[in-house]
């Protein structure tokens, strides 16, 4: 069985695809909390939870009860025949952490469907689950944007850097990219060298920088400094145009 918080098409608003239409399918749970990041929701019951801009699709105890139980591939399916779609539009699986279920019969026959009828599939990871290539060749036809979490995060670094998962993914897949949330507090703080830590595990992958934040408030605030720190560190911006436009993350 896995979780589906929610399903919407839209433009991709962040990273390499940046502007692509693409039809989102957002999974439920979460190998970490990331309240660093600042962000809160009121769940149904009324209490406020503490956790990153997705929050309502990581903590299962306090929004859980919102989720679709998925228990066979053709209900995903289903829902993707229920939206106007271009064909072999591109897919993205997100979160919460979409690859919690990487294991999961149910959704890699989904994913063996998407990739078997031509679809760009692309999952959002914080690139600290494992994979397993040998086990599901279907993987090696995908991409992965690795959002390995950063100490802003709040996360300890053991359970957020690790290139056991990582590594694997940027060696066999067919396409993978850093995508880093930074804040302009950080910069400057050790900023150059966390990162450094992470992508020298990797050194041939494209780095992506974006703004945190959860409103277009927030990301504006941000955003000279995160194009700063690109321009002197050679990477490339990557802006969340979702949040920029529909000052939300949810639904968009
Ligand atoms: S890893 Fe991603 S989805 Fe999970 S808590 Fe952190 S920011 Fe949210």
């Amino acid at each position: 069985m896995i979780y589906l918080v929610e399903h919407f098409y839209s433009i991709q608003g962040e990273g390499r695809y940046t502007g692509r239409p693409s039809l989102f399918f957002r999974f439920g749970g979460c190998n970490m909390r990331c309240e660093g990041f600042g962000c809160s929701e009121t769940a149904p019951d009324g209490a406020s939870v503490k956790g990153c801009d997705t929050v309502y699709a990581v903590d299962r105890r306090h929004f859980g009860a919102q989720w679709l139980c998925i228990e066979h591939r053709d209900e995903l399916i289903t829902i993707m025949n229920g939206y106007t779609l271009p064909p072999k539009v591109d897919i993205v699986m997100t979160g919460g952490e979409p690859l919690l279920y990487a294991d999961n019969a149910v959704f890699v026959a989904f994913v063996e469907y998407l990739v078997g009828a031509g679809h760009r599939v692309t999952f959002e990871t914080n690139g600290a689950m494992p994979v397993d290539f040998g086990r599901f060749p279907v993987y090696r036809e995908c991409i992965f944007a690795l959002s390995v979490k950063l100490a802003n995060s709040g996360e300890p670094f053991s359970r957020r850097v690790r290139p056991n998962a990582f590594v694997p993914i940027a060696t066999y897949a067919k396409e993978s990219f850093f995508k880093f949330t930074i804040d302009r507090d950080s910069i400057g703080v050790n900023m150059e060298h966390e990162i450094d830590g992470i992508t020298h595990y990797a050194p041939q992958l494209e780095v992506f920088c974006m703004p945190m934040g959860g409103t277009r408030a927030e990301v504006e605030a941000n955003t000279e400094a995160v194009i700063g720190f690109c321009k002197a560190r050679g990477y490339t911006y990557s802006d969340r145009l979702h949040i920029r436009i529909w000052d939300a993350n949810k639904g968009v």
